[in-house]
């Protein structure tokens, strides 16, 4: 019998979220490998757990794996903890899973909060399809790439932003989607939790007014930053999807030119050609045909 390795999900903020799985789970292991153990030492001292606990983080998750090997050899059961929320989740472990995996562990996740979802259905935003970004990449090439990608994107789209970046992001979400439907949550299950919603400039101009509790924290944080200081705070952003993306730019353009023009050197006809197109990649007809029409004339040329 191979080991087990449980994902446990932690509170992102109220204690009260910790449900008696959870508890009983870090209280049943042999060890609890914690993204920082000096953050989840004060989780165990409030459930008057006592366990090995060893460090799990990004620069030492690769120096871990033998550990798994280990524990699944010996039928052994591991916790992998982040600081808050559900671990793997812009956070480490996906290592540790790929090495359970490979260990043929057993991997039961134990469900609590995770940021993501729980700013997802407050934001009022659709919820039926999204995408989660995680954290946009801070040095400004990277960004713009990144945005240029996400900017077709139909589905509602959830981002993870430190305080002190908050209206740089806001910046650059308006400037490279447009002026998008936006909601910022803070705090999530604390007792300053809050959210606010509407237009990205609007947000923007809501920040500035000092009478917002977030306005207030993003100014201390963005001074603390200055200072080198501990930044506190938590922000997630949930942006509507673009609404307006044509079906044409869910696809690659490279690939489905290359598909009309192969279709058009092999004999088919425009009107056959368009045809395939729109059924193969489910698009509008026009939108095909005009595309192709294009191609039709170069090769023609
Ligand atoms: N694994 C965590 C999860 O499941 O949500 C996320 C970890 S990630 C390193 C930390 C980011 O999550 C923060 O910068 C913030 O964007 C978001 N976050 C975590 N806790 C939050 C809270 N209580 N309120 C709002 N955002 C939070």
């Amino acid at each position: 019998m191979p080991g087990i390795l449980y994902l446990v999900a932690t509170p992102i903020g109220n204690l009260n979220d910790i449900s008696p799985r959870v508890r009983s789970t870090l209280d049943s292991v042999d060890l609890i490998l914690a993204e920082d153990t000096r953050v989840t030492i004060k989780l165990l001292n409030h459930l008057d757990i006592k366990k090995r606990m060893l460090s799990c983080h990004d620069f030492n998750e690769k120096s871990r794996l033998s550990l798994i090997k280990q524990f699944a050899d010996s039928a052994q059961k591991i916790a992998l903890v982040s600081d808050a929320g559900t671990p793997l989740i812009s956070d480490p472990g996906s290592q540790i899973v790929q090495e359970a995996i490979s260990c043929d562990m057993n991997i039961i996740p134990i469900p609590g909060p995770s940021a993501c979802l729980l700013a997802l259905i407050v934001s009022g935003l659709p919820c039926d399809r999204f995408v989660f970004e995680g954290f946009l990449p801070v040095k400004p090439k990277l960004l713009q790439e990144r945005l240029e990608k996400l900017k077709n994107e139909e589905r509602t789209i959830v981002l993870y932003e430190a305080p002190h970046r908050i209206l740089k992001t806001l910046q650059a979400l308006s400037n490279q989607l447009g002026d998008r439907d936006i909601s910022i949550v803070r705090e999530l299950t604390k007792k300053h939790e809050e959210t606010v919603r509407g237009k990205i400039s609007a947000v923007i101009n809501k920040l500035s007014d000092d009478t917002t509790l977030g306005a207030k924290a993003i100014k201390k944080s963005a001074d603390a930053n200055r200072n080198n200081k501990k930044i506190l705070g938590e922000y997630v952003l949930v942006i509507a999807g673009n609404k307006t993306a044509s079906d044409l730019d869910r696809i690659s353009q490279t690939e489905l030119k290359n598909a009309i023009k192969q279709m058009l050197k092999q004999g088919k006809t425009l009107k056959t050609a368009v045809q395939d197109i729109t059924q193969a990649y489910k698009l509008k007809r026009s939108e095909v045909y005009t595309l192709a029409l294009g191609i039709q004339k170069q090769l023609n040329e």
